[in-house]
């Protein structure tokens, strides 16, 4: 007899590309199929909860169906969910991130990270007349061809550190676009200036994320983004911040841990209180690029449900209770939570390590934290082990993202990171 699960995978074969929507959540032999969430805790169709560290991919900072956001948006759907028009909830939500974030004068709402991260290269082109990106070895951006070049799972087509390869993700992306992307290494400050030196005329924007999830969940050294930011200074390009994540890291996102300020910010996740969303906010002289107003408008941009209200309202809800009194609690509960894993690791005496920031951490399964992409490269055997890892933690009632990462929402206390400490110590014995 098949269960529950196996009876809708078998049905989702047939009409979906391996049985999913998006590879992320898929799992041996099927995903698993939710059914309901409240707070941090998530029930699937066979009945069986658990705790939520995923939070779907860190979007949700004040877990499931909270009630602050169900009400304004239930309010907001018998009034209707988008039109061909603004809607005052919009303007609302743009003046509380442009309070919030020093380094916005103006803000564009779009519909997920992906498509924030894009508008926000296009318009560094825009503005600077220039081609070029530049990007960190091996960190992700979504899903545009210039965006997610540079990941790779096989080391033999890392090339040299002095000149990492612009490799693609996917095939059939054009040769033009990879000639167009310049990939440095993280943290390295030398090596990322004599690569970027090589392309001087021709760069619209170094992209950074501050804590990038793929190279190791470690921060950017103040160092290497002081030397990005000048270097955009002395060649006529931008600093351009990826914070889809990392927003959830502090009040104005993780920006506000370093000197300088970014030129543009891509934002997604959070910023829709569970609903799809994203944004690209920064200097008034650069977003004048999309300014319909303007003689000539360089980057012409829409989007069908771009700040629609549903989103909106939601959004501002999610952020109007991530204030700074919330935001330290939570990022207190991560401090806490990588002190009593980083404990469990020398109780057991096992080979590994926690990184992160604010409220994320991930686990290695590595003696010593990662410092770059090519450090943070998990091989056969250790993902063979982390699958195993994630899978008695999934057995014992908790859910952690595919990288054994953690992110933590505003529903959590103490008693879940004690579990979760708890099903990680019986895992590292295993
Ligand atoms: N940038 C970063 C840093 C991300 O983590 C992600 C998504 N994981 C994206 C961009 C793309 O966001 P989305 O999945 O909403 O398109």
């Amino acid at each position: 007899m098949m269960n529950k699960s196996e009876q809708l995978f078998a049905q989702a074969l047939k009409v979906l590309p391996g049985g999913v929507s998006r590879n992320t959540i898929f799992r041996k032999p099927h995903p698993f199929y939710a059914e309901q969430g409240e707070g941090c805790y998530v029930t699937d169709i066979e009945g069986v909860t658990r705790i939520d560290f995923a939070n779907n991919m860190a979007s949700l900072i004040h877990g499931h169906a909270y009630p602050a956001i169900v009400e304004a948006v239930s309010a907001q759907l018998h009034k209707g969910s988008c039109f061909t028009m603004a809607t005052e909830s919009e303007v609302q939500y743009a003046q509380l991130l442009c309070d919030r974030v020093p380094s916005f004068d103006k803000i564009r709402f779009v519909n997920s990270g992906t498509e924030a991260v894009m508008a926000m290269l296009k318009a560094s082109r825009a503005y600077t007349g220039k081609a070029k990106i530049a990007k960190v070895e091996g960190a992700y951006h979504g899903a545009y061809d210039y965006a997610e070049v540079s990941q790779t799972a096989n080391p033999s087509n890392w090339g040299d550190v002095d000149k990492p390869t612009s490799i693609p993700v996917a095939v059939g992306t054009p040769e033009k676009a990879l000639e167009d992307v310049v990939v440095i290494p993280f943290n390295d400050t030398e090596r990322a200036i004599n690569i970027l030196n090589q392309h001087k005329d021709d760069i619209a924007c170094i992209l950074v994320d501050l804590l990038p999830h793929r190279v190791g969940l470690i921060p950017a050294s103040n160092d290497f983004l002081n030397a990005l930011h000048q270097w955009t200074r002395d060649n006529q390009s931008l600093l351009v911040f990826d914070e889809v994540i990392t927003f959830r890291t502090n009040y104005s996102g993780a920006q506000q841990n370093y000197d300088v300020e970014p030129d543009l910010t891509a934002m997604g996740k959070i910023i829709g209180g569970g609903f799809p969303a994203g944004a690209l906010a920064g200097r008034d002289e650069v977003m004048k690029v999309l300014d319909p107003t303007e003689a000539k408008v360089l980057l012409p941009h829409s989007g069908t449900f771009s700040a629609n209200p549903v989103t909106m309202t939601a959004g501002y809800t999610a952020l109007k209770m991530f204030d700074q009194a919330a935001i330290e609690k939570l990022n207190s509960l991560a401090d806490y939570a990588k002190e009593e894993i980083t404990k469990a690791i020398a109780d057991v005496g096992i080979g590994a390590c926690v990184t992160g920031a604010g409220s994320m951490f991930r686990v290695h399964l590595k003696p010593e934290p990662p410092r770059n992409y090519r450090e943070a490269y998990v091989d056969k055997k250790e993902s063979a082990l982390i699958t195993k890892l994630l899978d008695h933690l999934f057995d014992n009632g908790i859910i952690m993202i595919n990288t054994c990462s953690a992110t933590l929402s505003t529903a959590m206390t103490t008693k879940e990171i004690d579990c979760l400490v708890a099903a990680l110590k019986d895992g590292f014995e295993m």
